[in-house]
């Protein structure tokens, strides 16, 4: 497979989302990888745009049909994965394919396609940073959030394995960061 993969890992409520947002807006020649999934859709998601719902039996058999690059169970019981399909939809269009996923499937990522891929994890400035903006954005239950910011202290361990660290305590900042890091990255040979 020939092209670029960007891989942005973090915590969840650090600004990944927005920020790969900005930067599928602004760099044409991106587009987003859509991750298969078997949690339930939030209110604003919407099935093929921001993952592939599905069941839990429905995603096991993809695993058992070795549909998936990599997939991890990132909750009790909740399966995440990147399908070869989405991947190669995106590499046969010569463009650079913009991954979002947890930390482990970030990392096994970097490991399949190597030099081809970046991977940067989003740090957020603290553990109650992220606590604040999950309360905030209002997506997720209590039980949810709770489990998240259990998750995100395991994930921070993971940081020093990225090739970069994107701290985002300005989330202005940090996308004209992020888009300087990207273009070039994806300009360069
Ligand atoms: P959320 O439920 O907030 O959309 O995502 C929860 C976590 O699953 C986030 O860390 C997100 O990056 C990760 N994730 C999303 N898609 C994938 C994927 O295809 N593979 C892996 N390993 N993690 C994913």
């Amino acid at each position: 497979m020939e092209g670029k993969l960007v891989i942005f890992s973090a915590p969840s409520g650090a600004g990944k989302t927005s920020i790969i947002k900005y930067l599928l807006d602004k760099i044409l020649s991106t587009e987003f990888s859509i991750s298969a999934t078997s949690r339930k859709p939030r209110e604003n998601e919407k099935n093929g745009v921001d993952y592939y719902f599905m069941s839990v039996d429905s995603f096991k058999k993809k695993i058992r049909n070795n549909d998936f690059i990599e997939f991890e169970e990132v909750y009790a019981n909740v399966f995440y994965g990147t399908l070869n399909s989405e991947v190669n939809r995106i590499l046969k269009k010569n463009k650079t394919v913009i991954l979002d996923m947890d930390v482990k499937g970030g990392l096994k990522i970097k490991s399949i396609f190597k030099e081809k891929a970046l991977s940067i994890f989003v740090k957020p400035p603290s553990i109650e940073s992220l606590d604040r903006r999950l309360a905030k954005r209002g997506l997720d239950s209590k039980k949810s959030i709770k489990e998240r910011l259990e998750k995100s202290e395991f994930e921070f361990g993971f940081a020093e394995k990225f090739d970069i660290i994107l701290e985002n305590k300005d989330l202005d900042k940090t996308k004209s960061k992020a888009f300087r890091i990207v273009s070039e990255f994806v300009m360069g040979k």
